[in-house]
């Protein structure tokens, strides 16, 4: 058995720029290349135009297949959302929720400061950007990213929006339901988890009985027909011009609170990367997400309840055991046979599409992530990838990634 592929992603940015030339870059890839092959590069260019042109020269002369690496939602790469064009959660807040919401969020380079997925004009301005990359440089597919509502990440408050004036009108003419019904009925989940026992916590199983405790399943489903639209749009920008399309989503255990619902938007791509982060203290790691959840219902509570109720919801909704306390779940991440009980649950909601899930593995190893990913960590993921026979997508940035790593993949390829 052994591990059937390896894709990889290349972002630069202003400090790829000033810290690699595009010699060392170059070098990255043909080194990384010529030890395990490359089947797919997916490139986010937050750099100069002329990267574009480089990135392909490179990967059309190694054979590699090369994607845009395209954030829809937040982190665009012409320009940036601004706080009016992001959601308005339930809070009343613009932009991240507050309870549990990640110190670090909007302190590093990305920010996930959403947009509203009804802001016609914005999404029709980050259409324009997609389509000027693929009219001008030589790209044979996409791969969309950041198609989605907050993570808990952005604050508890924010996985319960957007209520803003224009997601209100259509979510009306959607259900029949007023705003000021849906405004109430969304005050009261967050009412409903101020005041829960631990009984009424176990009584909570999936992330539509959030939303059912106050009768608000209609919003629920809207939100995530909202992004299937919004994925729909993008998918057919790239495929109206002949070109494959892959999706970036969250672990299909967290992806539904976002809006991204598996089931749904296999059929607008030609793969999907599920992000099975067991390590990642950052936005979609499991680790960082459970600790956001449970410090963000441990704030808004008004009951005092040992953590470990907050922690047996959160070990529920993301179908992992989970360690005693934040700190070491934070410190230790989780155990990575979750990638393969993804892989599973993915599987099972999308028959037929199985060969086309691709797990997103952490190598990074460099002092800007946090944890850096260690030997030991990495032969873990590496080990159940082997004996899964799958392809693997090495994350994030290749730049990041020691060569060491890449020699480890090889052993497991023959
Ligand atoms: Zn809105």
């Amino acid at each position: 058995m052994s591990i059937k592929g390896v894709s990889i992603q290349l972002m630069i940015g202003e400090r790829e720029e000033a810290s690699f030339s595009i010699k060392e870059i170059e070098s990255c890839i043909r080194k990384a290349a010529s030890m395990t092959g490359i089947r797919r590069l997916l490139f986010w260019n937050a750099g100069a135009k002329k990267n574009h042109d480089l990135i392909s020269s490179i990967s059309s002369d190694l054979g590699i297949e090369l994607y845009t690496w395209f954030p829809v939602l937040a982190d665009i790469v012409d320009g940036h959302v601004s706080l009016d064009e992001s959601q308005l959660n339930p809070a009343g807040i613009r932009g991240y929720g507050k309870s549990g919401k990640w110190s670090k969020i909007d302190k590093g380079e990305e920010n996930f400061l959403f947009a509203c997925p009804e802001q016609s004009h914005k999404i029709a301005s980050i259409n324009r950007s997609l389509e000027n990359i693929l009219d001008s440089y030589d790209y044979s597919g996409v791969f969309l990213d950041r198609i989605r509502y907050p993570s808990f990440a952005g604050g508890l408050e924010s996985v319960f929006g957007c209520i803003c004036q224009d997601c209100m009108r259509s979510y009306e003419a959607y259900s029949g339901d007023t705003s000021d019904e849906l405004n109430m009925k969304l005050e009261e989940i967050l009412n409903f988890l101020a005041l829960a026992d631990e009984k009424n916590l176990e009584g909570i199983h999936s992330y539509e009985d959030l939303f059912a405790l106050s009768g608000a399943e209609t919003f629920y489903k809207f939100r995530s027909l909202q992004i299937e639209r919004i994925v729909s749009h993008f998918s057919s920008t790239a495929k109206s011009r002949g070109m494959k399309v892959g999706l970036d989503l969250l672990t299909p255990s967290m992806s539904d609170i976002t809006g991204q619902n598996y089931g749904k938007l296999h059929q607008f791509s030609d793969w999907i990367k599920m992000m099975t982060y067991c390590y990642a203290n950052g936005p979609a790691g499991i680790p960082l997400e459970a600790v956001s959840l449970i410090r963000g219902l441990k704030a808004i509570s008004r009951k005092s309840l040992p953590e470990k109720a907050y922690i047996n919801l959160c070990s529920r909704l993301f179908k992992t055991e989970l360690a005693s306390s934040c700190d070491i779940i934070l410190k230790n991440g989780i155990h990575p046979n979750y990638i393969s009980s993804e892989l599973e649950f993915a599987a099972a909601l999308m028959p037929g599409f199985e060969d086309k899930l691709i797990p997103g593995i952490e190598l990074v190893n460099h002092p800007f992530f946090t944890p850096p990913v260690r030997k030991d960590q990495c032969e873990a993921s590496l080990n159940i990838l082997k004996d899964l026979e799958h392809e693997i997508i090495a994350s994030w940035n290749i730049l990041y990634i020691p060569d060491e790593y890449f020699s480890m993949i090889k052993e497991r390829m023959i």
